[in-house]
């Protein structure tokens, strides 16, 4: 259904083979826009959300890229100029929990794998894209967080240290290029049925005011919204998307 008007914009959606980057691809299509995804290990999976996305009439391509590594995500920034001639929206949304341990038992390569692909990915991605937006003079960047970034979770430290960082980036960056006419949001999930929370116990629902986990739609619904004109006045926001559980 469509919502917003999103009609020939470009967007680029870090880890869009599955789960919330998917649910948000496949919206952003529906709603007009030509997307580009990136994906690190499942290319079969990135392939079929492209085909789904072509079947809309818009353009999609996927490229790999380990969004911690700042040469590949410049890579990716040149490849989609060079394919779509512009880039209106990003969407960092690739991420990873890594090991779920007491802090005080994780290693420094625990510490590096998480902040490298959570917080360092989104400021790669920012920083290639930073150039174009600023040439055209518009442009959303919406940073998928998480509540644990807010509030922290046991289990859980580094995680939510990689999401607190992005929430402090994004209200950061979200200051410096608000007079250029870029916005710069978060989201920030609470639990959400995908592969990251497979494993996590079916009681947790009933910490949750809602009683039940969030779909991958239910973060979409709100990256369309902040991806589209109808946000222009909404900056630096963290938006929760959780059900209730962080009130
Ligand atoms: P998911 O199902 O595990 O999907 C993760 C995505 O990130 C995949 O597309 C994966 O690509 C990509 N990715 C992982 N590491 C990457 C790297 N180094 N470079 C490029 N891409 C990489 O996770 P999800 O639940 O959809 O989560 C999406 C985002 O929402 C994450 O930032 C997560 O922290 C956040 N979030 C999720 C929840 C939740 O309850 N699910 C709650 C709060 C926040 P491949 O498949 O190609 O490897």
């Amino acid at each position: 259904m469509i919502m917003f008007n999103l009609n020939n914009k470009v967007a680029i959606v870090t880890g869009g083979s599955r789960g919330i980057g998917k649910a948000i691809s496949l919206k952003l299509a529906q709603n007009g826009a030509h997307v580009a995804i990136t994906y690190l290990g499942s290319e079969k999976k990135a392939m079929n959300v492209c085909n789904e996305i072509k079947k809309l009439n818009r353009k999609c391509k996927a490229f790999c890229c380990n969004v911690a590594d700042f040469d590949d995500t410049k890579k990716v920034i040149d490849g989609v100029i060079k394919e779509f001639g512009t880039i209106d929206i990003l969407i960092n949304n690739a991420g990873i929990t890594g090991k779920v341990s007491l802090a005080f038992l994780l290693n420094s390569d625990d510490f590096d794998a998480v902040i490298n692909t959570n917080l360092k990915g989104t400021f790669n991605m920012c920083r290639h894209v930073y150039p174009i937006f600023v040439k055209n003079h518009t442009g959303k960047i919406i940073n998928i967080a998480s509540v644990a970034g807010i509030s922290g979770m046991a289990g859980q430290a580094i995680y939510s240290a990689s999401k607190a960082g992005i929430i402090a980036f994004s209200q950061s960056i979200a200051k410096e290029l608000a007079s250029r006419g870029i916005t710069c949001n978060a989201i920030a999930p609470g639990f959400i049925e995908t592969d990251m929370t497979a494993n996590v116990k079916d009681s947790t629902k009933d910490s949750i005011p809602v009683k039940k986990f969030g779909s991958p739609e239910d973060v979409a619904n709100l990256a369309v919204f902040l991806a589209s004109s109808d946000s222009d006045y909404i900056t630096g926001e963290i938006i929760k998307v959780d059900g209730g559980l962080n009130i």
